[in-house]
């Protein structure tokens, strides 16, 4: 078989060897895409309302017992740029432990979600924040004071999870 030589997939009909017609469809699809809706907003002036589906921020979760977070240290493991530190203190409340430190860099976060998916408490997830501005590096590594986000805020997100994730999450008193 020669391969420079077109198979009978590849040869053109008379009407594709005129260039025009395709040329006339291209634009028909062009002039048609223009009148329809538009998929494209004109941010920073308007601005993008993502659904649960999306991967901003990660963030801690707070709920009314406080942080949901045991310390136990996954998220940490598994973040592929090292992007957390995790430091646990004992409680004498009834989860044990808690993160006395808890750090995410935002320089080095890739945004990937790994630790929201291995979290086994549903304790850290990924939020819509998507507007973030550091001055420095400093700014841009997030304590627990600006990680932790009532949960109210991100039932869209829960919600998905519950929705797309192969594992049961914990059951808790405010679910029942
Ligand atoms: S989203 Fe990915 S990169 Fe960012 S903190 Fe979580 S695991 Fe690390
Ligand atoms: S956020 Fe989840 S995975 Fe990370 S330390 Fe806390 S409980 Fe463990």
């Amino acid at each position: 078989m020669n391969v420079n030589q077109p198979s009978e997939r590849q040869k053109m009909t008379f009407w594709e060897k005129l260039y025009l017609p395709e040329i006339a469809r291209g634009l028909g699809i062009t002039f048609k895409m223009l009148i329809g809706p538009k998929m494209t907003i004109q941010y920073p002036e308007e601005k993008y309302h993502p659904g649960g589906y999306y991967r901003g921020r990660p963030v801690l979760v707070l709920d009314e017992d406080g942080e949901r977070c045991v310390a136990c240290g996954l998220c940490s493991r598994v973040c592929p740029p090292l992007a957390i530190e995790v430091r646990a203190g004992e409680t004498d409340r009834e989860k044990e432990r808690y993160p006395v430190k808890f750090e995410i860099n935002m320089l080095r976060c890739i945004f990937c979600g790994l630790c929201e998916e291995v979290c086994p408490e549903e304790a850290i997830v990924m939020s819509k924040d998507l507007e973030m501005v550091f001055e420095n590096r400093e700014s841009a590594i997030l304590g627990k004071e600006k990680l932790l986000v009532p949960v109210a805020q991100l039932q869209d997100r829960l919600e998905y999870l519950r929705m797309h994730q192969y594992y049961e999450p914990p059951a808790r008193a405010q679910d029942a």
